[in-house]
Order: C-alpha cells, then structure tokens, then sequence
C-alpha cells in the first residue's frame, strides 16, 4: 500500500473512530438526561439487555439496507452510516462494561 493511500486510510479510520467516540459520549449524555435509563455500559446491567440493544442497532442497520436496496416499503431514508456507528458504539460500550469488571482501572493496551 503506498504512503498516501495508508494516509489516507488511517485518516478514513480516525474520522470513523471519532464518530464512534461521540457516539458513546451521546449515548451517556441520553443516559444523564434520562432519556435512557442505561447504556451498554452500565455496571450491573444483564448481558441479555445488552445483546438487545446490539441487536436493536444491528436490525436497524439492516432495515436501512433493505430499505435502501427496495427490498421492503418505501425508502425512509435511514442512514445506514449512522446505524453502523450506533452498533460499533454499543458494541464499544459493552466492552467498555467487560473491561471494567474484569478491572476497574483502565490501562493502556499493549496489543
Ligand atoms: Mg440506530
């Protein structure tokens, strides 16, 4: 891969990893203003609510590319983009939610 298209990637990479982030910072904020009652996040939350958020995010995912491909009703305009960001951003939060239980502290990765 040349230099510039490996620019180019790792910026392409960051701007998606930024929208990630404030994702997860919306998400908490939703949560602060009780418009959500937890997170992925949440300490002491089932894995099972969890799982349903994901999937939550996954399915609208998926309906935005049925949508989008004329598979069911009339395109609503879903943004497939935005659904991507919201599963990676819960996904993100209930890592977050492991990492904290099998430690408190949070560390630097190493790999
Ligand atoms: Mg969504």
């Amino acid at each position: 891969m040349s230099r510039a298209a490996e620019t180019s990637t790792s910026l392409l990479r960051g701007r998606i990893l930024r929208d990630v982030w404030q994702e997860r910072e919306r998400q908490e904020e939703l949560c602060r203003q009780g418009k959500f009652t937890h997170t992925a996040a949440s300490p002491d939350l089932p894995n099972g609510y969890r799982l349903t958020a994901l999937v939550e995010e996954v399915g609208e995912a998926a309906e935005a590319v049925l949508e989008r491909d004329g598979y069911i009703g009339k395109p609503k305009g879903t943004d497939l983009r935005k659904e991507l960001v919201q599963v990676a951003a819960v996904a993100v939060a209930w890592i977050e939610a492991l990492d904290r239980t099998a430690d408190p502290t949070p560390k630097a990765s190493t790999s």
